[in-house]
């Protein structure tokens, strides 16, 4: 049996940067990944996938993409990001070795840890499997039923899906994106719209991923009151545009409700599509106003955009809402269920799950101790599972428990991020108007404090 102090479950960008914060504390590791690094990028994906976010946000404070740091770096680039960073830090990776049990000891700290290729015992287990891990289909079409059912995990590209119509159930980022994808290819696509958020691309100039952090949105540390399960629809497909269900519609999209329930191939929709559209275009909008109201506030020079204001008219399909649509009787033959994940800790045998199966935890510590998570969804804010929020604070939390007295690892390289790489380029008027908290007697959520250190650019 292998010794070890602490065992990381996944490699992919939460395995990765935990190795790299556990390697800056002189902490012996190990990290286990069933497949290769980042390996949800890899193979749980769609083809044409870009991060949602431009180069010079979602990555780590340490190494920078090797393409335009506006552009959104597709899928193979993120996963090969991420391996090359495992690479640069050394990080202690084993591939292809899946972990099938953790048992926490009796009578002593630590844990038993069976894997495909053999035992550990460790003192510490950080769950580094991601906010994402089980594809959630509701149990609404039967299996029985003549209609091919996929996940959005295992959708590739409009070519290998069957011949006919398809219905993308979900208005997500997954679900939008792939929707307009099979329209582009010239497929009927009928899209079943929730709840959502989806704000700006981007708006005056600067990106959405600029604005979150500057309006403190990123660092939110609790969810808005009843936006805990609201998606959102954000896409950098096409050098990023906003997305904008009513546009869809425009070019041909057939938008739905809500998809509620199944009867003899026919489903039934609920009457929800228009409050769900103008609740989207609300949140839409109030960024909007929050945005200048910001640039207004700080005296930021930034070009006004008017047009971004304007809404479209609702298309027919959203007046004149379809109820029930006949599966056959429109020849979809194709349904993709972008509805999201669930957890999946059944290698996990400690009492630390609440009863939907989610950890129980306090920022990411959970009740047992020497167990760890890292990356869920609100770990400890909203930027928590992306990219960016690992490169800034939240991997770290973790760490100052596993190894007490060792000062909690706050790398403000983050907030250098926007210093260094977006407001400098080719925006020196903005820049030197950048709120300045030392002259403003004020923090200003995302933009950096004077004097805090510097991103250290290691080069991809
Ligand atoms: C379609 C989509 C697009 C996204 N785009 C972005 C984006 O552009 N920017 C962004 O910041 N975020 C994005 N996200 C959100 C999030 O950042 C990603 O899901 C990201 O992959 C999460 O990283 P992670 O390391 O926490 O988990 P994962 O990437 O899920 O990594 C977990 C790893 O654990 C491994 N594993 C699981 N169980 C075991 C086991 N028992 N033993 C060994 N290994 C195991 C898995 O193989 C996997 O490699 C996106 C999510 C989705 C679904």
């Amino acid at each position: 049996m292998e010794q070890i102090d602490t065992l990381v479950i996944g490699a992919g960008q939460g395995g990765v940067a935990t190795s790299e914060h556990l390697t800056s504390h002189g902490i012996n590791h190990v990290v286990l990944e069933r497949g290769r690094i980042a390996e949800r990028w890899r193979s749980e994906r769609w083809d044409s996938l870009v991060a949602n976010g431009p180069a010079w946000h979602d990555r780590f404070p340490g190494m920078t993409f090797t393409c335009d740091e506006d552009a959104f770096a597709g899928k193979e680039s993120v996963a090969k990001y991420f391996e090359d960073y495992a690479r640069m830090i050394s990080a202690p990776v084993r591939t292809g070795v899946a972990v099938e049990e953790v048992t926490p000891h009796t009578g002593r700290a630590g844990f038993l840890v069976r894997t495909s290729a053999g035992t550990f015992d460790a003192r510490n287990v950080v769950c580094a499997t991601g906010p994402f891990q089980k594809p959630a289909i509701p149990p609404v079409i039967p299996e029985t039923a003549a209609v091919t059912q996929i996940h959005s995990t295992a959708y590739r590209n409009p070519q290998t899906l069957p011949e006919g119509a398809v219905l993308v159930i979900g208005g997500g980022s997954s679900g939008s994106q792939i929707a307009a994808e099979l329209n582009e290819a010239g497929r009927r696509v009928y899209l079943s719209v929730g709840p959502h958020e989806r704000p700006p691309r981007r708006y005056r100039g600067r990106d959405n991923v600029w604005w979150l952090g500057v309006l403190g949105i990123w660092n939110m540390d609790t969810p808005a009151p009843g936006t805990e399960h609201v998606t959102i629809a954000v896409s950098g497909a096409h050098g990023g545009r906003t997305v904008d269900f009513r546009r869809l519609a425009g070019r041909g999209v057939s938008l739905l409700g809500m998809t509620r329930a199944y009867e003899n191939g026919v489903l039934h929709i609920a009457g929800d599509l228009k409050t769900n559209l103008d609740a989207g275009d609300a949140g839409y909008l109030s960024l909007l106003e929050a945005a200048d109201a910001f640039a207004d506030c700080n005296g930021l020079d930034l070009p006004p955009e008017p047009d971004a204001w304007d809404i479209p008219d609702d298309p027919a399909c959203v007046s004149d809402p379809v109820r029930a649509l006949d599966l056959a009787g429109h020849g979809i033959s194709t349904v993709i269920w972008a509805t999201g994940f669930r957890f999946d800790y059944n290698w996990l045998n400690a009492d630390t799950l609440d009863e939907t199966g989610r950890p129980i935890h306090q920022r990411g510590v959970s009740e047992v101790p020497g167990l760890y998570f890292v990356g869920l969804p609100w770990q400890s804010r909203r930027g928590s599972s992306f990219i960016w929020g690992y490169g800034t604070t939240q991997s770290s939390l973790p760490i100052r428990s596993l190894s007490s007295g060792i000062i909690w690892h706050t790398t403000r390289a983050g907030c250098d991020v926007f210093r260094s790489s977006s407001l400098s380029r080719g925006q020196a008027g903005t820049r030197s108007r950048l709120p300045d908290p030392a002259r403003d007697g004020r923090r200003v959520a995302g933009v950096p404090d004077k004097g805090s250190p510097r991103t250290q650019h290691r080069g991809a």
